[in-house]
C-alpha cells in the first residue's frame, strides 16, 4: 500500500460499465490516486470541476460516447488543459485517430495490466504539470518584457523582412500596420545622428556575424523620440552566411530621462541653471586637453561679488537667490556675444562664478571680457522694487602661463581675484606669482584677526579735522589700527577681511563704544565738544539692531548723540532705500551725526541727498590729491562745495597734504579739512596732549600760521608722535 498523500492526484473515471470502473476504481485508488466515478458522459460534466487533475474516459457508452463526452469537456469551462486518457478497445485503430481527433490527451487500450494504466496516468499528469509550468513562465516572461518595454524580433537578410512580437511593436510605440517592417523603415526611424553607427553595426552583423548591441534614438509615433536598445545575433547556413538577425528591443527612455536627470543634479547648480564647479571642472579638463593638442589658449575669469554678503543679510535669502540669478544671466551674456560655443559660464557656490574662455587668438580678449562682466555687474539689481548696487572682484588665469592643469588655473584664478580684494574690490587683476604667497598670508592674517578684540589688539587712532579760518578743531575721525606682531595694521589690509567673515560687526560694536568714551573723557577734561567721527561700513549699518548698538554705546559714555558722527558712503544709502530711510531716521531721533565718507566716488545723485538727514560731506582724497589749479579736480571740488552750501551741509575736504591744496580748497569755500598737512592720525592721548595746548594758549596760538597773511594756513607743532 501506498502511504497516504496530503494532496493526492484526483482522477475522474468515467465507464458505464460498472465492473471495469469498479476494478479501475480500487486499483487506481491503491495506487495513491483519489478518485471520483462517473457512469455516463451526462455524469461527468457534471462531476467535472477544478479539482479534477486527469480524467480518464470509456470510449464506447451509450447516449453520449467518449468521444462526444471528450468534445464536451473541452469545451467546458477548465477543460480545456485537463489531461484526458481515452480507454479504447484493443487495436481499434479507427477509435484511437477519433480519440485524438476529439481532443483527448492520449488512448490506452482496456486490458488488466493495472500497473501500466498508472504509470500512463501518472506520465500524463506530469506531462501536463510541465506543460502548465512553462505556460506560467511563458506569461511571466511575457509580462516582464512588457515591463521592460522588452520586445523581440527577427530579421530575414534575404528579404530585409522584420518580424516582431507584439511588444516589439509595442516598445516602437506605433499602430501595427505603422511598425517599421523593413530595415529601410527602421533606418528611416533613427536620429540622423545616430543613423551611421548603427547602419555600420548592423552591416558587421549581416557580413561577419556574432553579435552586436546599439543604443539609437527612435522617432516615436507622436514625434517625439525614444532611446531604444537593440540587442541581436545573426543566425549562418551550413556555408555561413548570414540568414536571419534575431533580437530584442527595449525601451530605455525613462532609464535615459532618470539619468538626465541625476545628471542635471549632479552637474547643474539649481539655483541658476548654470554649470556646477564639477561640470565646469570637467569642461575646462577636456579644454586643456584640445588646447595642448592643438596648441590653443584658454583662459579662466573668478568672479566674486564684493557686496553680496550684504544684500543677503539685509534683505533676506529670496533677495539674495534672485540677485544671484540674476548675476548668472548678465555673465552668461558676457560671453555668449560672438564668442565661441565651447565657452561656460559657472557658479562655484555662494557668490563665487567662473567664466571659462576657449580658443583665444587675442590676448586682451579675457582682460575684455572680465571689463564687460564688471560693466554689467555694476548696473543696479532691481529686486522687490529696490535697487541694490553689488561689484565684483576678477581673477583672470591664462593657459598655459599660469597654469598646465585645471586645478593649477582655478587656484591662480582664485589667487589673482583674492589680491583685488585685497586691494579695495571693484576690480580686474591677472595672474602673478606672488598672489599665491599673498593668499597664504592672507589665511594666517585671518586666523590672528580672530583673536585680536579679545587679546585687546585693537586701537582707534585719532585724526582732527582744523577749522582753518579759527584754528580750532571740532571734531576727530577714528580711524582702526590692528597691533599685530609688533606691527601698527592700517585699516586698508584688515577692515575687507573683517567684513567678509562677519566680524567687522564687533569691531564695530568696539569702535563705537571706544569712541564714545574718548568723547566724554575729552569732554570731561574741559575740552567742551569734540565730536568723534567713526566709519561705518555698509555691512553694519544695514543689519538689525544697528541703531541699538549706537544708542548703547552713546548710554554707555553718557554723552549725547551730538558728540558722535558716522561716516556712512553713498552706495550705502542707495541700497535698501526704505530700510536705510529708517534708519537715519532713528539715528537722527538720537541726535546722531551722520557724514558721507569718500563723497564724489559713488553713485549717488543730488537729488538723493536731500531726501535724507546728512549734516556733512566729505570729499574724496583722491580729488584733494593732485588738486591744481584750473584743473579737472578743481572743477568737481569746487562744485562740491558749491553743492554742500546750497544743500546747508557741512564740508569736509579729507587727504590735504599740502598748503596749495588748503588754500585752494578755502578760496572755494571749503573751512573744514583734515589731512597730513594738519596731522597725521594719532593716538589719543597725543590728541589730548594737542586739545591741551590749543585750550591753554588761546585762538591760534598752538598753530603756526605759515603764509603770514590773515587767510590762516595753519600747521600744527609737530606732537612726539609725529617726531618719533
Ligand atoms: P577714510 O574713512 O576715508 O579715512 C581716511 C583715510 O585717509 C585714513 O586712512 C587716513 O589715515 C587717510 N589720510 C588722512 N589724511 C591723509 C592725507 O593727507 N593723505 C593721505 N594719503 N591719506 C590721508 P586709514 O586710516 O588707512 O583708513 C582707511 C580707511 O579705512 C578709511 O577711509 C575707512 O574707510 C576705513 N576705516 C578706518 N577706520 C575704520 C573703522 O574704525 N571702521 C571701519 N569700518 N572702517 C574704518
Ligand atoms: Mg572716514
Ligand atoms: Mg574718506
Amino acid at each position: 500500500m501506498n502511504q497516504p498523500q496530503l494532496s493526492r492526484d484526483h482522477v475522474l473515471l468515467v465507464d458505464d460499465d460498472p465492473v471495469a470502473r469498479l476494478l479501475t476504481a480500487s486499483f487506481l485508488t491503491s495506487s495513491g490516486f483519489e478518485v471520483t466515478e462517473a457512469a455516463s458522459g451526462a455524469e461527468a460534466l457534471r462531476c467535472f470541476d477544478d479539482d479534477i487533475d486527469c480524467i480518464l474516459l470509456d470510449a464506447l457508452m451509450p447516449d453520449m460516447d467518449g468521444f462526444a463526452t471528450c468534445r464536451a469537456l473541452r469545451a467546458a469551462p477548465g477543460g480545456a488543459q485537463v489531461p484526458i486518457l481515452m480507454l479504447t478497445g484493443l487495436d481499434d485503430d479507427d477509435s484511437v485517430a477519433r480519440a485524438y481527433d476529439a481532443g483527448a490527451t492520449d488512448f490506452f487500450v482496456k486490458s488488466t495490466q493495472w500497473t501500466l494504466l498508472t504509470q500512463r496516468t501518472r506520465y500524463l499528469l506530469r506531462a501536463a504539470r510541465t506543460r502548465d509550468e512553462l505556460e506560467a513562465s511563458r506569461a511571466r516572461l511575457s509580462r516582464a518584457q512588457r515591463i521592460a518595454r522588452f520586445g523581440s524580433w527577427e530579421c530575414d537578410v534575404a528579404t530585409s523582412r522584420i518580424t516582431g512580437s507584439e511588444l516589439y511593436f509595442a516598445v516602437l510605440g506605433r499602430a501595427y500596420h505603422e511598425a517599421p517592417v523593413y530595415v529601410a523603415e527602421l533606418f528611416a526611424l533613427v536620429h540622423p545622428d545616430d543613423l551611421p553607427g548603427f547602419e555600420r553595426k548592423w552591416d558587421a552583423l549581416v557580413r561577419g556575424g556574432g553579435e552586436m548591441q546599439a543604443e539609437v534614438r527612435l522617432r516615436h509615433g507622436n514625434g517625439r523620440y525614444l532611446h531604444v536598445l537593440f540587442d541581436a545575433e545573426a543566425e549562418r547556413d551550413a556555408r555561413g552566411r548570414t540568414t536571419v538577425l534575431t533580437g530584442t528591443v527595449q525601451d530605455v527612455t525613462q532609464r535615459r530621462e532618470a539619468e538626465a536627470q541625476i545628471q542635471a543634479l549632479a552637474y547643474y547648480d539649481n539655483l541658476t541653471g548654470l554649470p556646477n564647479r564639477r561640470m565646469f571642472g570637467e569642461r575646462l579638463r577636456t579644454a586643456i586637453d584640445e588646447a595642448s593638442r592643438r596648441g590653443g589658449w584658454l583662459a579662466a575669469l573668478f568672479v566674486d561679488l564684493d557686496r553680496f554678503k550684504q544684500v543677503n543679510d539685509s534683505q533676506g535669502h529670496g533677495a539674495g537667490d534672485q540677485l544671484l540669478r540674476e548675476v548668472a544671466q548678465r555673465l552668461v551674456g558676457c560671453v555668449r556675444a560672438g564668442d565661441a560655443d565651447t565657452d561656460m559660464v559657472a557658479r562655484l557656490g555662494g557668490d563665487e562664478f567662473v567664466l571659462l574662455l576657449t580658443g583665444i587668438t587675442d590676448a586682451n580678449h579675457p582682460q575684455r571680457v572680465a571689463e564687460r562682466a564688471l560693466a554689467v555687474l555694476r548696473e543696479p539689481f532691481v529686486i522687490n522694487g529696490r535697487e541694490n548696487f553689488i561689484s565684483a572682484s576678477i581673477g583672470i588665469s591664462r593657459f598655459p602661463d599660469d597654469g598646465a592643469d585645471a586645478e593649477t588655473l582655478l587656484r591662480n584664478a582664485d589667487a589673482a581675484m583674492y589680491a583685488v580684494k585685497g586691494n579695495g574690490r571693484n576690480a580686474i587683476a591677472a595672474y602673478r606669482p606672488e598672489f599665491n604667497v599673498a593668499d597664504r598670508r592672507r589665511w594666517e592674517l585671518e586666523q590672528a584677526l580672530h583673536k585680536a578684540l579679545e587679546r585687546n589688539e585693537l586701537v582707534l587712532h585719532y585724526q582732527p579735522q582744523v577749522d582753518v579760518r579759527t584754528g580750532r578743531v571740532p571734531g576727530v575721525e577714528a580711524l582702526m589700527r590692528w597691533q599685530h606682531l609688533g606691527r601698527l595694521v592700517p585699516p586698508g589690509e584688515f577692515i575687507p577681511l573683517a567684513e567678509e567673515t562677519g566680524l567687522i560687526v564687533p569691531f564695530g560694536e568696539w569702535a563705537l563704544r571706544t569712541a564714545a568714551a574718548q568723547a566724554a573723557q575729552w569732554m570731561h577734561a574741559g575740552h567742551g565738544r569734540v565730536r568723534v567721527a567713526v566709519n561705518i561700513p555698509g555691512s553694519h549699518f544695514q543689519r538689525r539692531g544697528f541703531v541699538d548698538m549706537v544708542r548703547a554705546a552713546l548710554v554707555g559714555a553718557g554723552i549725547g548723540g551730538e558728540l558722535l558722527e558716522l561716516e556712512i558712503t553713498e552706495t550705502m544709502l542707495m541700497n535698501d532705500l526704505s530700510a536705510t530711510l529708517a534708519t537715519l531716521r532713528a539715528l537722527n531721533e538720537l541726535g546722531v551725526r551722520l557724514s558721507i565718507d569718500d563723497f564724489g566716488t559713488g553713485y549717488s545723485s543730488l537729488s538723493y541727498l536731500k531726501r535724507f538727514d546728512i549734516n556733512q560731506l566729505k570729499i574724496d582724497r583722491s580729488f584733494v590729491n593732485d588738486l591744481k589749479p584750473d584743473s579737472d579736480n578743481e572743477a568737481i571740488t569746487a562744485a562740491i562745495i558749491a553743492m554742500a552750501t546750497a544743500l546747508k551741509l557741512e564740508v569736509v575736504a579729507e587727504g590735504v597734504e599740502s598748503r596749495e591744496q588748503m588754500l585752494l580748497l578755502n578760496r572755494r569755500g571749503c573751512q573744514l579739512m583734515q589731512g597730513y598737512y594738519f596731522s597725521r592720525p594719532l593716538p589719543a592721548s597725543d590728541i589730548t596732549t594737542l586739545l591741551d595746548r590749543l585750550r591753554d594758549a588761546g585762538p591760534r596760538a598752538e598753530w603756526r600760521i605759515a603764509d603770514g597773511s590773515r587767510s590762516v594756513a595753519l600747521v600744527p607743532r609737530r606732537t612726539a608722535a609725529q617726531a618719533a
